[in-house]
């Protein structure tokens, strides 16, 4: 397929004309062609109004045309083949192996919300007789759930493929109804071509109305801006840093009509070495951890950036583990050289706290953009005096921190912000101790591990990827996982409503065969 460097606008394809912009290969700095030209307020403008148009159409496909339309996009996206693979591993500096397995997991998430759409759960169709002979008298009551509206969404620099133009918040979006306009990530511009041009391909196969999609490129933060404040759209998608979370949460609110935005920001991942695990293998965990830490070099939203132990010998042991196994951490080239030179500051700021020790790093970086793996030490009280030092850095960097007891350990999972996940490292003996600690880390975090590491994320029905803030915007939510679904759909309750005029999820002879609660009760077709 061939790479343009225009924007996909409904079904058409348009050179931007507000400048242009290239992609770079941070494992060289070097810009690879073609130049891409970026796109103006009109260009937002015209794609929103296409995607309002064709909003009251798609939202009523049935749910199998939905399912055939993201097969469609999943089965252009492997036909891609090679092309993509290059394509994004030259612009992420991503190595070709972990860009197959995302794709895998694109191609594999798109087909588990066919899944979703088909069985209708996320419909929650329900249904309550009406009561004539009550007094009060009870109307008939049907509930279901209607896509929201046309849906914003922010590709991710650290996923060129599962969070960015097809990725989870596009995939959830479309399953929903709800029409998409995608802004590029500038990071990785022809990756995004190819794979939204799948998508447009896939639109017109399907015989969907041309603005059930449309691809933005901008350059500086105007065009977001103005997507995001648009009428048309309803809500909003985003994975990427705190900063660039907030500003568009600003932007959603101060609209006419406020909107939800779904932000996947920041988070630290903490890591709880419960006493008797620590003592029963403080080598093992503390090699693994290394292992995990340095895993696409630190750029996942779950990288364990904090570790909290007991102060003592096998604190120690776990540290000295950890500090060897990065020793032999070769140092990988990042995203982009404003991601790398951020990581470059945040371990700097790190290093500079006073109270805090660097412990272990990895092999030095000679290339363009490669960072050196970073493991820092202080203690609770540093730690707890520095809000600094909960501050993600994004990237293969990670804080240990000693306690002197479970208080204090206490006292350390009380004060974290909102996370994306807690990761207890127990053994048996440790369950009165984990007992103590699970309702704090409840309240903090989206999801809770024992006995693994936070990277990898599976893509299934009970996934979370979410948790309070700064981990995202919205604690309620989650951007993995068939749940997913449920930030692009509001219910609405039909009253006295002849058969006719019912939506098909409700009506008497139920047609698509769902799982309905009736009167309280669940009834399987
Ligand atoms: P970013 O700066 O937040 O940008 C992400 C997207 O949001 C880009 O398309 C950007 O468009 C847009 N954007 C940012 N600020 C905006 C604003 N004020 N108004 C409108 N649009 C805005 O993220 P990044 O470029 O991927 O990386 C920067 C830092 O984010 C990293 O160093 C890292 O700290 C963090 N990050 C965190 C995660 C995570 O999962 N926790 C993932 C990726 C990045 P423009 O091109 O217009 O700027």
């Amino acid at each position: 397929m061939n790479i343009t460097g225009e924007m996909l606008i409904g079904q058409i394809a348009v050179r931007g004309t507000e400048g242009s912009l290239r992609a770079v290969n941070p494992a060289t700095n070097e810009t690879i062609a073609p130049d891409f030209g970026a796109g103006s307020t009109a260009a937002v403008e015209q794609a929103c109004k296409l995607a309002q148009q064709a909003f009251d159409t798609y939202r009523e496909t049935t749910p199998e045309q939905r399912a055939q339309f993201l097969e469609e996009i999943a089965t252009g996206i492997l036909n891609l083949g090679p092309q993509l693979i290059e394509r994004a591993s030259q612009e992420s500096g991503l190595p070709a192996a972990r860009l197959e397995g995302e794709r895998g997991r694109t191609v594999g998430q798109l087909r588990l919300f066919a899944k979703v759409i088909r069985d209708g759960h996320y419909l929650s169709a329900t249904l309550d007789s009406a009561l004539p002979e009550r007094t009060p008298p009870r109307s008939d009551l049907r509930l279901r759930k209607i896509a929201i509206g046309p849906v914003a969404v922010f590709g991710a620099s650290n996923f060129p493929l599962a969070f960015s133009v097809a990725g989870g918040d596009t995939a959830a979006a479309l399953a929903a109804g709800c029409p998409v306009v995608v802004k590029t990530h500038n990071a990785h511009p022809g990756t995004s071509e190819l794979v939204g041009r799948v998508i447009q391909q896939a639109v017109a196969a399907c015989r969907l109305p041309a603005g059930v999609f449309s691809l933005i490129i901008g350059s500086g933060n105007e065009v977001g801006q103005a997507l995001v404040s648009h009428p048309a759209i309803k809500a909003v998608g985003f994975t990427g840093s705190r900063q660039g979370g907030l500003a568009l949460m600003r932007a959603a609110a101060q609209r006419r009509e406020p909107i939800p935005v779904y932000a996947e920001m920041s988070s630290i991942n903490p890591m709880f070495l419960l006493p008797n695990a620590l003592a029963a293998r403080a080598t093992q965990i503390g090699s693994a951890f290394a292992d995990s830490l340095t895993m696409g070099v630190g750029q996942f939203c779950t990288n364990p950036g904090l570790v909290i132990g007991l102060a003592g010998e096998h604190l120690a042991q776990f540290q000295e583990a950890a500090s060897n196994a990065l020793k032999a951490k070769a140092a990988g080239t990042m995203l982009t050289p404003g991601i790398h030179s951020a990581y470059l500051a945040g371990v700097e700021r790190m290093q500079a706290v006073s109270g805090v020790d660097a412990v272990g790093r990895g092999m030095a970086a000679s290339a363009p953009c490669a960072a050196q793996a970073a493991l820092f030490s202080t203690d609770a009280v540093t730690f707890l005096a520095s809000e600094q030092l909960e501050d993600e850095i994004f990237g293969p960097s990670s804080l240990i921190v000693a306690c002197k007891d479970e208080d204090e350990m206490r006292a350390v999972a009380e004060h974290l912000a909102g996370q994306l996940t807690a990761t207890l490292q127990l053994d048996a003996a440790d369950h009165a101790l984990a007992k103590t600690l699970l309702p704090t880390l409840e309240r903090k975090a989206g999801r809770i591990l024992v006995n693994g590491f936070p990277t990898g994320v599976e893509v299934s029905y009970a996934m979370v990827h979410g948790g309070p803030f700064p981990a995202t915007s919205d604690s309620r939510s989650t951007s993995v996982g068939a749940s997913a679904i449920d930030r692009f759909v509001r219910p609405v309750c039909y009253q006295d409503l002849p058969d006719a005029l019912l939506p098909a999820a409700l009506q008497d002879g139920n047609p698509l065969g769902l799982t309905r609660l009736v009167d309280g009760a669940l009834h399987t077709a």
